[in-house]
């Protein structure tokens, strides 16, 4: 049987970060990737923000990941001249109540390393964006945009560079554990399948990791794995509003913390997005429809930080979805990145519930899983 040292599956933002890290001029490195390219999922249908990391709980995979990634996406991008945009954000209050929960951000943000933080009064927000509306802000000015894409290109090349084979059109479809790895089956655009073993696996499935962890013989259920499908949608201004502001403009999250609440997002296009917002699907009905219905909406979220957008300047846009670990009902989950040894399943890296910020944090986890695999090879 044909054999690989080491196997991804997944080649959006994640896999394709982890594959530079981990491929090497004298190893075998397959990317398995099920759609005929990649960063077709996920890592296309979000809003590109590279966060600073103000949110996540102390000492969290995400907040530690999201503070270092953050560094190091600016630092990649400017080395190989991919497109960003360091905007700076304004997290906004609109009551005297959200003061509070604004300054509780701010201490978080800093306890996490989050750098230039502090807060803006009335005016000093309208002597930075004359349009927006709020009593007190969050300033963050390390929170950019970034050019997703090209990010994504530039791994996939640095990978391949260095040796690692992306395999596209092949979904795995069945892994079975031996003596020395896993059994991989994989099925191919035509329809033809093919097995081979690799030493060590890293499931990087995104919308499907629980399911690769569970047929690698994981009981997902136990290990509380199982993945919710939560639907975000957004919408663009049409109109010559466009200019009227410059940061990232968001409101508190939510209080159960499901999402960062409806945001402004001025592309790297010069355009201007507003979402996501956040809908818990199911499963077998996930589709990426925008419901032109949310229009209303989506502009009254918005209206209590730029007035002067209208539902009629709305049109459409597009949705993501996100792969979460905690249900609507749940508090905070953090990123599971797991050697599975443990469990039984020596050589089994999992990285299950990658959600936001997973972009931002994308080359932290890849550093943080290449330390895992430097010490199993
Ligand atoms: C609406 C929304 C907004 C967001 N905004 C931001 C943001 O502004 N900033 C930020 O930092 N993060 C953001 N995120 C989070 C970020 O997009 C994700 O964390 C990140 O893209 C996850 O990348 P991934 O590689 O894990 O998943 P994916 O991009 O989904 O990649 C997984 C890949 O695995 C492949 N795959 C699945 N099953 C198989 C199989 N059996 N065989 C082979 N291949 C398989 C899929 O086809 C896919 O290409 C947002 C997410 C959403 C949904």
């Amino acid at each position: 049987m044909e054999e690989a040292d080491i196997t991804i599956v997944g080649a959006g933002i994640i896999g394709l970060a982890l594959s530079a890290s981990v491929s090497r001029k004298n190893r075998s490195v397959y990317v398995l990737e099920k759609n005929d390219s990649f960063g077709r999922e996920t890592s296309s249908r979000n809003s590109e923000v590279v966060h600073a990391g103000m949110y996540y709980p102390k000492d969290s995979l995400k907040a530690r990941t999201c503070v270092e990634g953050n560094r190091l996406i600016y630092e990649i991008c400017k080395k190989n001249g991919i497109n960003y945009k360091k905007t700076g954000k304004l997290i906004t209050a609109n009551e005297q109540v959200e003061l509070k929960e604004i300054e509780r951000l701010l201490h978080n943000g800093e306890d996490n390393g989050v750098s230039g933080l502090k807060i803006l009064s009335e005016r000093e927000i309208k002597h930075l964006e004359p349009n927006v509306t709020a009593f007190a802000a969050l300033y963050s000015p390390d929170t950019g945009i970034v050019d997703s894409h090209n990010l994504m290109r530039y791994f996939l090349q640095t990978a391949r560079a260095q040796g690692a084979e992306f395999i596209f059109h092949s979904e795995a479809k069945a892994i079975q554990k031996q003596n020395r790895g896993y059994q991989v089956s994989i099925r191919d655009a035509d329809g033809s399948d093919f097995s081979f073993l690799t030493h060590i696996l890293i499931n990087c499935a995104g919308l499907n990791s629980d399911i690769i962890a569970k047929s690698a013989g994981i009981d997902i259920e136990r290990a509380d794995y199982i993945l919710k499908f939560c639907k975000g949608e957004y919408f663009r201004l049409k109109s010559g509003k466009i200019r009227l502001i410059k940061h990232l403009i968001y409101s508190l999250p939510d209080k159960k913390e499901i999402s960062l609440g409806i945001h402004a997002t001025p592309d790297l296009g010069g355009g201007l997005r507003f979402g996501p917002d956040a809908e818990y699907i199911q499963r077998d009905k996930a589709n990426y429809n925008v419901e032109d219905s949310k229009r209303e909406h989506f502009a009254n979220a918005v209206n209590r930080f730029l007035p002067f957008v209208e539902a009629k300047d709305l049109i459409a846009d597009t949705a993501g979805i996100r792969p979460k670990l905690q249900g609507p009902e749940n508090g905070f989950r953090d990123f599971v990145i797991q050697h599975e040894e443990e469990r039984g399943f020596p050589g089994l890296i999992n990285l299950i519930g990658i959600d936001s910020p997973g972009l931002t944090s994308a080359p932290a986890i890849a550093r943080y899983v290449q330390d895992m695999v430097e010490e199993l090879i």
